[in-house]
């Protein structure tokens, strides 16, 4: 079985740690490949470091139209490679073939966005800020910088940060996750085409232990995490103990509120969409539904199109969702379903025990509706992150606004409507870094920044867009005074 190598300093190389972990196909139960994991992985991270060090001395001072070069190339390759690349992430991730193309869409259009860094990177200057003084301020690189990604998007979600970082002057290093280690592979070998210095870019395998030496090498000056909020927050002050900058992405529980002006038609198929996409597994999944006065047409909508969805193995033409990533989350999910019930839930759709003929290993569960769950109780704060809907259903708009804003996640929060009037009341009041409105997955485009709030985010500069180029640079202001004799007069 094939271990998976490293990329260091422009190579291919075997971890130094023996120990593997399985990579496995979550609709076939087919063991993929091995990937390097355990404590030794730490040593892999120092020398990838040692290199990135290197590669950033001579990489900062090109010129930036130099350094946004390969990412014309990198844009060209991803999108020639995006249907091999797309079957990749749905064997190892279970998304659907669609989903797994829309997030290497997703990626390019960062590489895009990135490639404005001249642009970007232009700063301020103010001319006699007092008598014969000048003052501007410059932005450089930080130096070797640091990615840690999780599951669910195994192509997407370095690229918030990657073709930043470069763009800047940074080099990095690449932790892609232990469970889905492959689509990352498959992009370094585009990588390794770019002509770029050697150990600009680079790519560790491991979990803990690699992520621990990234936080703690004094040569790594940012990181850019995304993943749970324990391990978010875990990395956010490990991290800026040890003096770097840090952005930590969190985990969320998204709620969406139905007024009863909304179109119903558009907002069951848009909100089935947002709660089952991915099977539930996306940051910015809805994932608490909350239907305003009067809800009977739209919980038979709601009910009718999660019902309708076609489960199955994401590489099969027709299917809209694949299955939960490992067999743990899944008997987690399961497990949290059963939960809501004790709590005094009434699940109205149950997708537990789901088998998909010809894929009865998988980690399939079926969409599930559970209503009516008690505000205050554990599974309304819970993240599920499966296809799991939970119901509710209030008085006013003003009672769901309340209710959202009393959640310890503000990743994201959505209202469908068609009055003007509460659309402005919501996007104003919503405590949500990412509002949608007649929206179901609010997911920032890569010219705006991935607002996080609450304990979906540790730290102030998001990924993507102006925000990117500011966190991955440190700006430097200079005050500058020339004896007059020296100016000529005119
Ligand atoms: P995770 O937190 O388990 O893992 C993320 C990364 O951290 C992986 O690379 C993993 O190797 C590493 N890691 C895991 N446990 C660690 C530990 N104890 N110490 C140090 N490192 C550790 O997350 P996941 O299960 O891969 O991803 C799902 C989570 O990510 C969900 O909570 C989801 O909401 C969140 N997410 C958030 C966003 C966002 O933009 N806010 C986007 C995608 C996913």
């Amino acid at each position: 079985m094939n271990i998976l190598k490293n990329y260091i300093n422009g190579e291919w190389v075997d971890s130094v740690s023996g120990e593997t972990l399985d990579v496995i196909n979550p609709a076939t139960m087919e063991v993929l490949a091995k990937v390097p994991t355990g404590d030794k992985t730490a040593s892999d991270v120092e020398r990838a470091v040692a290199c990135a060090h290197e590669a950033y001395l001579a990489w900062k001072d090109l010129p930036v139209l130099k350094r946004i070069q390969p990412l014309f190339k990198l844009k060209y390759l991803l999108e020639q490679h995006t249907d091999e690349l797309a079957a990749t992430i749905t064997m190892e991730s279970g998304k659907t073939l669609a989903e797994s193309k829309g997030e290497i869409q997703r990626a390019i259009e960062n590489v895009e966005v990135a490639s404005a860094a001249p642009m970007l990177l232009q700063s301020e200057f103010l001319e006699n800020v007092a008598t014969g003084i000048d003052e501007y301020m410059i932005r450089q690189a930080l130096g070797v910088t640091a990615c840690i990604a999780p599951f669910n998007f195994p192509a997407m979600i370095s690229f918030w940060f990657l073709p930043y970082a470069i763009a800047c002057g940074n080099s990095m290093v690449v932790k892609p996750s232990e469970k889905v280690p492959l689509t990352m592979m498959k992009i370094f070998e585009l990588i390794d085409q770019l002509d770029i210095p050697k150990g600009l870019l680079n790519m560790v395998h491991g979990g803990k232990a690699s992520v621990d030496a990234i936080l703690d090498h004094p040569d790594i000056k940012s990181v850019s995490f995304v993943g749970s909020t324990p391990v978010a927050r875990y990395v956010y002050s490990r991290a800026a103990a040890s003096g770097k900058r840090v952005q930590a992405q969190g985990g969320a529980k998204n709620p969406v509120v139905v007024l009863p002006d909304a179109d119903i038609e558009m907002t069951s198929q848009i909100i089935s969409d947002s709660v089952y996409g991915c099977a539930g597994q996306r940051c910015l999944a809805a994932s608490v539904v909350i239907t305003v006065d009067d809800n009977k047409k739209i919980r038979e909508a709601l009910y009718e199109s999660s019902k309708a969805r076609s489960v199955g193995y994401g590489l099969n033409q027709g299917v809209e969702m694949g299955p939960v990533i490992t067999r743990e989350s899944k008997s987690r999910i399961e497990g949290l379903i059963a939960q809501g019930e004790k709590e005094g839930g009434a699940v109205l759709l149950d997708g537990r025990s789901a088998t998909i003929k010809g894929y009865e290993q998988g980690n399939f569960i079926r969409p599930t509706i559970i209503e009516n769950l008690p505000l205050e109780g554990e599974l309304l704060k819970t993240e599920i992150f499966g296809p799991v809907m939970s119901l509710l259903h209030m008085k006013t708009v003003e009672d769901a606004i309340a209710y959202i804003n009393r959640g310890k996640f503000g990743n994201m929060a959505c209202l469908f409507t068609s009055s003007g009037a509460s659309a402005r009341k919501f996007r104003n009041q919503a405590m949500a870094g990412n509002v949608g409105i007649n929206i179901g997955v609010a997911a920032p485009m890569a010219q705006f920044p991935f607002s996080g709030w609450k304990d979906s985010f540790f730290g102030d500069l998001h990924g993507q867009s102006r925000h990117a180029i500011e966190f991955f640079t440190q700006t430097k202001v200079v005050i500058e005074r020339w004896p007059k004799e020296w100016t000529r007069k005119f």
